[in-house]
């Protein structure tokens, strides 16, 4: 097939690979001018590194990468209310977002996908034989297939007659990459709350591509309408509230040199029914975009690409389009709906929800079912209502 590929984000790279591998003829398009990552890293958890090892991309990933082994939540006075394990034998791996950008890009490029990048598309026309309009008024296309991979403010999902629920979350997040320089923070994602209106954490990324200093990501919560007041106060405030609250995260809050240095992420919560008109199907987070809280809108995305190109092998593509949908919605729903309700807990200004969240995830842990529960929820691979995603069969 000719398929078209709009965003060169992580569902679309990782779509342009599998779906390039498999034999289609694939055109990516992507508004930068170069195409680039945004933000400092991600945990990549065991679901999304069985997708990259499929691809044959994980050892390169885990070679700049830096292995999680758990989620250590406390609160000021230094008790550990959240300790999340992945289930025995598994761990996650924090990745610098330019190192993930690179291997996939990389890979996409031999793949032989072709990248039209400054192609911001507009519009598509024809939704039956789908074309892209350029915001210059560029036409590509027909294309037997055009995937939708524009990410949690896409625009263009909009004009597809589907339904589509995506209002803005309050709150959003500041992030930098710093060094760790004695690696004091290796192998945990640290995070500090104060209730739920002041959050921080620290969460390992390894190296970025072409350097050698293990880094960490530094993230602080805060309302998108304070993001303002917040510059303008200056980093050295900023600084000086998350020291106050977390002394112990001296070492990485005295690297940031520069307010500049931080991007401000903000994030929707994307429900789309059905996920395609015609031949316009839509991935990743412009499908299904969460907060981070649960640090899984990549995997999910990654996930997306290779049920994709495994369906795509039936040559009757409305139905493998139909079985694509049947078999994401499972998984894809549990963690919008679990990412939606456990984001007030941990940013909001309520004072309950800090509560439970201190009060009953900790209990949790102290069963063996909700450890499971707590273990698979991390590890990227819960259902609705119940059972496990798991790779599809290797059809190479
Ligand atoms: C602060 C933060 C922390 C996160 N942490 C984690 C984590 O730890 N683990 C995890 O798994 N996930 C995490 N995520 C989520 C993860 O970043 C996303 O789920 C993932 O990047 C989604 O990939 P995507 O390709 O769907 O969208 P995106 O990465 O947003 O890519 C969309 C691409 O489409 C392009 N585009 C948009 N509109 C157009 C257009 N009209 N024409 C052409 N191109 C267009 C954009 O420029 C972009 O390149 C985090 C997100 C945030 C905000």
């Amino acid at each position: 097939m000719r398929i078209g590929i709009i965003g060169c984000g992580v569902a679309g790279q990782a779509a342009a690979i599998a779906l390039s591998r498999a034999g289609h003829a694939v055109d990516v398009f992507e508004r930068f001018a170069t195409a680039r990552p945004l933000g400092a890293g991600l945990l990549l958890q065991p679901s999304g590194l069985a997708v990259l090892e499929r691809l044959g991309l994980r050892q390169a990933a885990e070679s700049f990468g830096a292995p999680v082994h758990r989620i250590d939540g406390r609160i000021p006075s230094g008790r550990c209310v959240f300790d999340l394990r992945y289930p025995q034998g598994q761990h996650g791996l924090g990745i610098h977002r330019g190192a993930l950008f690179q291997l996939l890009h990389d890979a996409m490029g031999a793949a032989g996908a072709a990248l039209h990048l400054d192609f911001e598309v507009e519009s598509i026309d024809a939704l039956a034989r789908p074309i892209v309009v350029s915001k210059a008024g560029k036409r590509e296309g027909p294309f037997d297939l055009l995937i939708d991979c524009a990410g949690a403010h896409d625009r263009l999902r909009d004009g597809l007659g589907l339904k589509v629920r995506a209002p803005l979350y309050p709150w959003g997040a500041l992030w930098t990459a710093c060094p760790d320089r004695d690696g004091g923070f290796a192998g945990t994602l640290h995070q500090m709350y104060k209730r739920a209106h002041t959050m921080m954490g620290i969460l390992p990324i390894g190296r970025r591509p072409g350097g050698d200093e293990q880094l960490v990501a530094f993230f602080w919560s805060l309302k998108l309408e304070d993001f303002e007041a917040q510059r303008a106060a200056g980093l050295d405030v900023l600084k000086q509230r998350a020291l106050d609250v977390w002394p112990e995260a001296g070492p990485i809050v005295r690297e940031i040199e520069r307010f500049e240095d931080f991007s401000l992420a903000s994030y929707r919560d994307v429900s789309i029914r059905p996920y395609r008109k015609g031949r316009v199907l839509v991935i990743g987070d412009a499908a299904h975009g969460t907060s981070p809280q649960l640090g899984q809108g990549a995997n999910l995305a990654l996930i997306d690409a290779l049920m994709l190109a495994y369906h795509l092998t039936d040559e009757d593509t409305d139905r493998a389009l139909a079985a694509f949908e049947r078999a994401r919605k499972p998984h894809v729903d549990f963690y919008r709906l679990a990412s939606r309700g456990l984001t007030p807990m941990f940013q909001s200004d309520g004072v309950f929800l800090p509560w439970a969240r201190d009060t009953f995830l900790r209990g949790a842990n102290w069963l063996p079912a909700g450890r499971h529960v707590m273990g698979t929820t991390l590890s990227g691979t819960r259902k609705l209502p119940l059972g496990l995603w798991r790779p599809p069969p290797s059809r190479d």
